[in-house]
């Protein structure tokens, strides 16, 4: 059976992966005329550790990524607020959190796919159905037949936007900063994470390998990101946080900064139709404010494989496929949502309340929660 998949994103290369180790043939069409080492980091947690364990990559991906084995939200002084201890996750599943450069955990997915099957510089601009096969059109003025395609091009997906149209992009009106810089941070911060809840701010700083260090910040904005803060300097913007944030921030190349706004998909209900399946971000693209929007195309790529494996017909592969993933991605969504406008209230009772309910919630809670995330059902 020949695969069509659009996107070479972290969700399309696994599903490539995946669907090769059971046989199948599967060609990608990317956007970018060439895969470079972009973006900032990224975090792996044990659900997507556990599916690269399976794909046979984990020993790599640690080799060249950081072991975190602690979550804390803090307040601006960096304070605990709360903290998961993955520890105990480690022992019973065998894998843990990895912190990675982006453009290093791509090179790895890259590396698994024979050249001759990733075709660059290749924008789908147009699908046509024609009888049981799909005509697609590149920008570039060439086409391609498939049996089966796999939308995997992200919250913007052209192949969404053909099969279901009717789908919404929620804006959550906050804008994110990322940026990496190399730097010693203080031996207690070298294998956790940390995010700093403050007035209607965030920042989060995440150890990587080689004395990398992978941070984000996240302010509210009204109407225009771009324009409320062109000026934006970020050193002041947190320079009531702790001394550290300050650093961290200056140290960085300002040029090596990427901004985007916070936008996610409305749950949908239907991820497939005849020979067409969605996955990642097309599907179920979240704000990543619980670090799993990778991590659920990651657990995408491998529960399609093998629904594909066990069932011939497409049809029902798709559907088994979806009735396996749906609920949870959609749950990350959601609960997605409700986290990333619980961390940056800016009324100052409002901050209060939570951080006080928060130091009083116990550990054991958010670790329940975790574990509910960290399971396969697969
Ligand atoms: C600030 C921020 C921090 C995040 N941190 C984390 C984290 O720590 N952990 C985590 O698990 N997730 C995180 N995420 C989420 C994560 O980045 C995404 O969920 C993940 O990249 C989705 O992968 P994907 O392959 O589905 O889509 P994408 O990464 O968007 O890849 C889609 C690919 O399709 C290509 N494409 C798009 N349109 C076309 C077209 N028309 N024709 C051909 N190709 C096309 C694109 O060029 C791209 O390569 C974060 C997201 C943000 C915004």
């Amino acid at each position: 059976m020949k695969f069509t998949i659009v996107g070479a994103g972290i969700g399309g290369l696994t599903a490539a992966i995946a669907l090769r180790q059971k046989g199948f043939e599967v060609e990608i069409f990317e956007s970018f005329p060439e895969m470079k080492k972009m973006g900032a980091g990224i975090v792996l947690a044990n659900n997507a550790m556990q599916v690269f364990q399976r794909l046979g990559l984990s020993e790599i991906i640690y080799k060249n990524s950081n072991h975190i084995s602690s979550l804390k939200l803090v307040d601006e002084k960096l304070n605990t607020l709360t903290k998961i201890n993955l520890k105990s996750f480690e022992k019973k599943l065998g894998t843990h959190y990895a912190a990675i450069h982006r453009g290093t955990l791509q090179e790895i997915l890259l590396k698994k796919i024979p050249t001759r099957h990733l075709h660059l510089g290749k924008r789908v601009k147009q699908l046509i159905e024609i009888d049981d096969r799909i005509q697609i059109y590149f920008e570039d003025g060439t086409s391609h037949q498939t049996d089966i395609l796999i939308g995997a091009d992200g919250i913007h997906s052209v192949v969404r936007k053909h099969f279901f149209p009717k789908t919404a992009i929620r804006n959550a009106h906050q804008v994110c900063w990322r940026g990496i810089t190399k730097m010693k941070l203080p031996e207690r911060f070298q294998h956790e994470i940390n995010e700093s809840w403050g007035k209607g701010t965030r920042f989060g700083i995440v150890p990587l390998a080689h004395g990398e260090v992978y941070w984000f910040a996240l302010a509210n904005y009204k109407n225009n990101f771009r324009t409320e803060f062109q000026e934006a300097d970020l050193g002041k913007m947190f320079s009531d946080y702790d001394p550290i944030i300050s650093k961290i921030i200056h140290s960085t190349p300002t040029d090596k900064i990427i901004v985007n706004e916070i936008n996610d998909l409305k749950p949908i209900k239907k991820w497939h139709t005849n020979n067409v399946c969605l996955i990642g971000d097309a599907a179920h693209a979240t704000t990543p404010n619980m670090g799993q929007g990778a991590c659920q195309s990651i657990e995408d790529a491998l529960a399609l494989s093998l629904c594909l494996e066990k069932e011939k017909d497409i049809k029902k592969a798709f559907s088994n496929f979806q009735k396996l993933r749906i609920k949870k991605a959609n749950g990350v969504i959601n609960q997605s949502w409700q986290v990333g406008k619980i961390a940056q209230l800016e009324n100052y009772f409002g901050r209060k309340i939570r951080n006080s309910i928060m130091r009083m919630t116990p550990d054991s809670l958010g670790e329940k929660q975790s574990a509910k995330i960290f399971e396969l059902n697969f």
